[in-house]
């Protein structure tokens, strides 16, 4: 029976280290083949000219080197450009360039598909099909950090875990891919410029403290009522918002770091008054700010955008309370990149 090779960039610097010296060799090889790996994008073990050529083939017997290819890129009338990225397995995920006057954001994926069912996504009806390396995560970057240059002229400067997949049900590999975009090996981003949006996984959340990590932290709220927030995200019930409640404050006792609540307002769903002052109650426990998001309607079904009025009236009780809030308009809807539209409808 053929064994699967592991793909060599899911190995940190020390585990890469330990393998040199449990095979007979220096350690200070694995700081060499890590350099060749991520500082010098090296797309094969025969790249690496300065390491010898029985450690090339010992690595090539137990490793592969998995990168991602572009498979198509669509640009919108609005400048947003999105990525249908192909993994070495031939599985696709979506990444997104943002543009604004001031920055140029990436939005990454973690998962192919989705491990939560949330009911307004494009994503969660593709399910959960696998996580995403380490590498395959920074390589999405990497790619959106060339065209940031390409078309704007100027490097990437902010990366939101917004994508496909739930980040926190993948986290070992996206804390291992944040390593790497903030290490000087790799693009050296500073981690506040960096945020990991998750749905609510509370016990996650509170592994992050714990970590003491210090990337910024998004939770998609979409209602601070118990019920409603199962209608919109059934896997919800499994992560009630006491829980929730419980793990956010943890989390800013921890790190200090303020938390951002994404939340859409839908017609029928959410865009009600008890709705409003149970966001603004919630808002209080903990300090945030609140991003209202437009929604992309994916289907006729029951979720569609509210009424600009509706809209107002959170932005208003929060403004009277203190809470920053902003309407954030999606960008890139002509090229189905904007929010929850992420689907692989292209290939
Ligand atoms: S919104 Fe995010 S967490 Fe929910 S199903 Fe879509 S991709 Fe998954």
């Amino acid at each position: 029976m053929q064994i699967e090779k592991k793909d060599i960039r899911a190995l940190s610097k020390e585990q890469l280290r330990d393998f040199f010296v449990t095979n007979n060799d220096k350690a200070f090889r694995g700081n060499q083949v890590y350099e060749w790996l991520w500082s010098k994008g090296a797309h094969s073990f025969e790249d690496m000219t300065n390491v010898s050529k029985e450690t090339r083939q010992m690595l090539e017997g137990n490793f592969v080197i998995n990168h991602i290819k572009v498979d198509t890129m669509q640009r919108s009338s609005d400048g947003t450009v999105k990525n249908a990225v192909r993994l070495h397995d031939g599985l696709i995920v979506e990444s997104v360039l943002i543009p604004t006057e001031t920055r140029t954001t990436a939005c990454v994926s973690s998962q192919v598909g989705c491990s939560l069912d949330c009911n307004f996504c494009a994503t969660a009806r593709l399910k959960r099909m696998r996580n995403l390396e380490p590498g395959e995560i920074y390589d999405q970057v990497l790619a959106i950090d060339r065209e940031s240059k390409l078309y704007f002229n100027r490097p990437l400067s902010n990366i939101v875990f917004m994508g496909m997949g739930e980040p926190l049900m993948n986290y070992n590999n996206v804390i291992k891919a944040i390593d790497m975009i903030t290490s000087n090996e790799g693009l050296g981003m500073s981690p506040k410029r960096i945020t990991v949006s998750t749905s609510g996984v509370s016990k996650m959340i509170r592994k992050m403290a714990d970590d003491e990590v210090k990337f910024k932290l998004a939770v998609s709220l979409h209602s601070a009522i118990e019920e409603t927030r199962n209608r919109i995200m059934p896997f919800t019930k499994s992560f009630p918002l006491p829980e929730l409640r419980e793990a956010l404050e943890y989390w800013y006792h921890k790190t200090k770091s303020k938390i951002t609540y994404e939340y859409v307002v839908w017609k029928g769903i959410n865009d009600n008054k008890e709705s409003v002052d149970a966001l603004v109650k919630f808002c209080k426990y903990v300090p945030c700010k609140v991003n209202l998001i437009e929604y992309n309607p994916i289907d006729d079904g029951e979720f569609q955008q509210a009424s600009p009025e509706s809209i107002n009236a959170y932005i208003k009780a929060l403004d009277s309370n203190g809470i920053i809030a902003k309407v954030r308009h999606s960008r890139g809807k002509d090229i189905d990149a904007a929010c929850g539209q992420l689907a692989n409808k292209e290939v």
